[in-house]
């Protein structure tokens, strides 16, 4: 694994069981978000590197032994993983706490959480019937319905949960027998590559798990086209995501997509009345909006509050996001890190002018924080950001920011709430806060979004799938359908009493 103390070179594109440098030779510098300072150095593969991993993927998966490796061995091999990451647990959360510029203590529940991966898809596989055996309506007949693995799997992630989302990926494809090749992020590669070290030690045959670190319009768009690569799943933005579907159109491989999103956060005005309720749905707001700096698929970076306790509602939360501790993540005590390069952050302070000159009113943030000693000149922060008097017609509301910039519009009625919530192109996530049971089913039933949460924001379970209505995507992860997508299924029907149908006469 690469010291996330001081700069370190090393070979990071893994095929057939062996460490190499990109066949150009090229290499990139990973940059820490903290100062822009690089710490460590990466191949930067293309399409030349992308087929030599495919090539090893594919023969391990026609003639390598994991796709016929029994259930209880694969999933005890993904138990080893698991305990693989709790015991580098430290080290590789503070390796994505500096790559991906989240806080250290995000960078350690990530870990955990990609370790709780590993287990429910090995616990998954462990209780599994091997078929199920249709009746057929004869005893001379015995039929039944196999699951097999899909064959090569092709894995393109993202940079704000780097090593989370690329575990909802390889977890279940190895659970179900298939070899990989996967491409992290270019800009946040590290723990990803250390996660192979950790599938090699735990005992993953060669070929099996194969990386290519570069840049997604050469080797995420090889792996999208390549003929020899049977499903692609794909998480990052949506233009990207098209993109994906179209290169992987022609050769009809499976295709899995996890898109972005614009989550509306909808609190009623009864889960206000006490004042716990007030601050509850206050407190959850602001984390909804504004941790590891809003870059986060299901962020609630739509505030959608009832009129009549807007004006206390967003002065409490102005007040407590103007409090939030910027600095560089790895620094005890910082609340939230930077944004992840100057590309983001330029994006991001677009979204705001936008929105400002189309008549949104600013109630904090909207600017880069003074530098200070936790917070270099250099690092990309940007402060947390309300915008008031927010409407759907704004592109601030429409888009994905993916930053610390929380919308704000309001309502009268409960269809009114529910119509703004679902007025937008995505659907990945959303919540409702209210103190009312029969308001809150009523509403959970009517949001077009595959995660609601009442009362609640943010927690997912890998019991439950995961994924996106409308443009947040195509497919489910985690849960038993992120399973069934690594998944081919097969009927098997067996004749015990073979004899001559004589259809035809002659
Ligand atoms: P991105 O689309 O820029 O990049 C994602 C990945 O795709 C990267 O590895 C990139 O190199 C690669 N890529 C880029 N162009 C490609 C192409 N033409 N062909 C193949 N691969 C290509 O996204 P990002 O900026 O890294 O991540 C942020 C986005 O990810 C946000 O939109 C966010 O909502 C989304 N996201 C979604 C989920 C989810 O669960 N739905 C989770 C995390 C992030």
């Amino acid at each position: 694994m690469a010291d996330s103390t001081q700069l370190q070179a090393r070979d990071t594109i893994h095929a057939g069981g062996e460490w190499r440098a990109a066949v150009s030779g090229a290499t990139r510098e990973i940059l820490d978000p903290a100062d822009a300072q690089p710490f460590a150095v990466v191949a930067e593969g293309d399409e030349k590197d992308t087929d030599v991993a495919v090539a090893a993927a594919r023969r391990a998966f026609d003639e390598g032994p994991w796709p016929h490796t029994p259930a209880a061995e694969r999933a005890a091999l993904l138990r080893r993983v698991a305990d693989l990451l709790v015991r580098d647990r430290e080290e590789l959360g503070l390796l994505e706490s500096r790559d991906a510029g989240k806080t250290v203590e995000e960078g350690r529940i990530d870990i955990d959480c990609v370790a709780d991966a590993f287990r429910y898809f090995a616990d998954l596989i462990a209780a599994e019937a091997p078929g199920r055996v249709v009746d057929a309506g004869s005893s001379d007949i015995h039929s039944v319905v196999v699951h097999e693995p899909v064959g090569v799997c092709a894995m393109i992630t993202p940079w704000n949960y780097p090593l989370l989302q690329a575990s909802w990926k390889i977890a279940p494809a190895l659970a179900a027998g298939n070899t990989f090749v996967i491409k992290p992020s270019e800009i946040t590669p590290l723990t990803t590559v250390a996660l192979i070290d950790l599938l090699i030690e735990a005992g993953l045959p060669a070929g099996v798990a194969n990386i290519v670190t570069g840049p997604g319009h050469t080797v995420g768009a090889r792996l999208a086209e390549h003929p020899d690569v049977d499903l692609v799943s794909f998480t990052g933005g949506l233009v990207s995501g098209v993109k994906v579907a179209q290169a992987a159109a022609p050769t009809v491989k499976k295709v899995a997509l996890e898109l972005g999103g614009k989550n509306p956060n909808v609190v009623f005005a009864d889960a206000c009345a006490t004042e716990e309720g007030f601050d509850t749905a206050v407190d959850q707001a602001l984390n909804a909006a504004f941790i590891h700096s809003g870059q986060v698929c299901s962020a609630g970076s739509r505030l959608i509050v009832e009129e009549s306790v807007r004006e206390r509602f967003v002065a409490e939360l102005a007040r407590r996001a103007e409090k939030i501790r910027l600095g560089r993540g790895t620094e005890e005590g910082v609340e939230c890190g930077p944004l992840v390069s100057e590309q983001q952050r330029a994006k991001v302070e677009d979204y705001v002018a936008s929105a400002l000159s189309e008549g949104a009113v600013l109630r904090t943030g909207g600017k880069r924080p003074e530098p200070s000693a936790e917070r270099p000149a250099s690092g990309y922060f940007y402060e947390p950001t309300v915008l008031d008097r927010c409407h759907r017609e704004m592109r601030v509301v429409r888009e994905e920011v993916f930053g610390p910039v929380l919308t704000v519009e309001t309502f009268r009625t409960e269809d009114e709430a529910v119509a703004l919530a679902n007025d937008t192109e995505y659907g990945l996530a959303g919540a409702v806060w209210t103190s009312d049971p029969g308001r809150a089913r009523r509403v959970a039933g009517r949001l077009r979004h595959g995660t609601v949460w009442i009362n609640d924001f943010h927690p997912y379970l890998p019991q439950a799938e995961w994924g996106g209505f409308g443009k947040s995507g195509v497919g489910r992860e985690l849960g038993p359908a992120g399973l069934a997508e690594y998944r081919e299924t097969k009927h098997v029907y067996q004749n015990l009493a073979p004899k001559p149908v004589r259809w035809f006469a002659g």
